[in-house]
């Protein structure tokens, strides 16, 4: 089964999305199915990738997904209908399906009723507390070793101020501090502590605050130094939407100004601390069509990591602000360097 679920991924999806009776426009994008629009914003990553990510709602996936979606299918249907279809000598449990999709109805469709997210000005109050609470506990050894991991990675205290980090100094205390003062039902819609109740920064007590309109709106945190095994980089929120790091600059910049939209925050902080006006989106894929606006007025520098996704990250980006008429270029890192943060490191 294996064997045919990893053939069955390497279909390539454009050819399923044909077959399937879209029109996929210079083999790239097309008109997203899952959500109403009238310009194309689903975007396919072709083999070896292979899957597709729609820039208007967010949903993504492989070949498998699409065809159970689209058909509205189970996982394990789709699997088997398109390993009937593609792959062959495949002994499945039925005969070829043509399924026949009326694309038409699928186009207006009504989109299906997401439960829709609402900020609440108390989420910043209590990311401002635990901020002002973290900050104002004295010294501890894990501050020490955190301190010194920024300042290794050339983000001085300047910079640390300016972008006002802090370190969960000590978990407990903090963790009690919240708990004590807030309802559990509103931390855990916060995002700030996970189903048990508990912060959900334990391993990452770097912690990156997200601004807009100078309030908090999302926290990040980091592991100090490179993670152990089975740990992520960063930890940030489920549940609640990201914003673009370093937002409020966006408003203050002249018209014509040249904009830097980096991947990490650390990235964009870099870029800063060398005079650049600079953003980040925290990762090479999460750009949002509702962004688009925040750029119109600027000359776009896209400066992405040097990676597979960084790559394909950058073609897409620059293709969406382009259709957008925002005037776009790119910048590259040297091989062998892996980010921005590193390149300017290493100089
Ligand atoms: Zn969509």
């Amino acid at each position: 089964m294996d064997e045919i679920l990893q053939k069955v991924k390497e279909i390539d999806i454009r050819q399923v999305a044909r077959d399937l009776g879209f029109d996929v426009i210079q083999t790239r994008r097309m008109l997203c199915p899952f959500h109403a629009e009238d310009t194309p914003s689903l975007v396919f990553y072709p083999p070896p990738q292979n899957e597709f990510h729609c820039f208007g709602c967010g949903k993504r996936g492989d070949v498998i997904n699409l065809y159970a979606d689209v058909c509205q299918i189970d996982f394990k249907t789709a699997l088997d209908e398109l390993a009937i279809k593609y792959i062959p000598y495949y002994e499945g449990y039925g005969s070829i399906k043509t399924r026949k999709i009326d694309i038409k109805s699928i186009y207006t469709r009504k989109p299906v009723q997401e439960k829709r997210f609402v900020f609440q000005t108390k989420f910043s109050e209590i990311y401002e507390d635990f901020q002002k609470f973290c900050l104002n506990l004295p010294a501890t050894e894990s501050a020490r070793k955190a301190a010194e991991y920024l300042r290794g990675r050339g983000i001085d205290d300047w910079t640390i101020r300016h972008f006002k980090l802090f370190v969960l100094k000590n978990y407990g205390l903090a963790n009690d501090y919240l708990k004590e003062k807030y309802k559990t039902e509103d931390l855990i819609a916060s995002g700030i502590v996970n189903e048990r109740g508990n912060l959900v920064f334990f391993k990452h007590p770097i912690i990156i605050p997200y601004y807009q309109n100078d309030r908090i709106v999302y926290l990040q945190g980091r592991t100090i130094g490179e993670p152990s095994e089975g740990t992520n980089k960063y930890q940030f929120m489920t549940g609640i939407p990201r914003t673009i790091f370093n937002i409020d600059l966006l408003k203050k910049l002249p018209g014509n100004s040249e904009v830097y939209v980096t991947e990490g925050a650390f990235d964009c902080m870099t870029l800063f601390r060398q005079g650049l006006s600079a953003v980040s989106l925290g990762s090479a894929k999460t750009f949002k069509k509702e962004w688009v606006k925040y750029f119109k007025k600027f000359k776009v520098w896209i400066w992405f990591d040097n990676d597979d996704a960084g790559k394909k990250g950058t073609i897409d980006l620059m293709e969406e602000l382009y259709l957008n008429g925002i005037t776009v270029d790119r910048k590259y890192l040297p091989d062998g360097i892996k980010d921005i943060n590193e390149f300017f490191q290493k100089k």
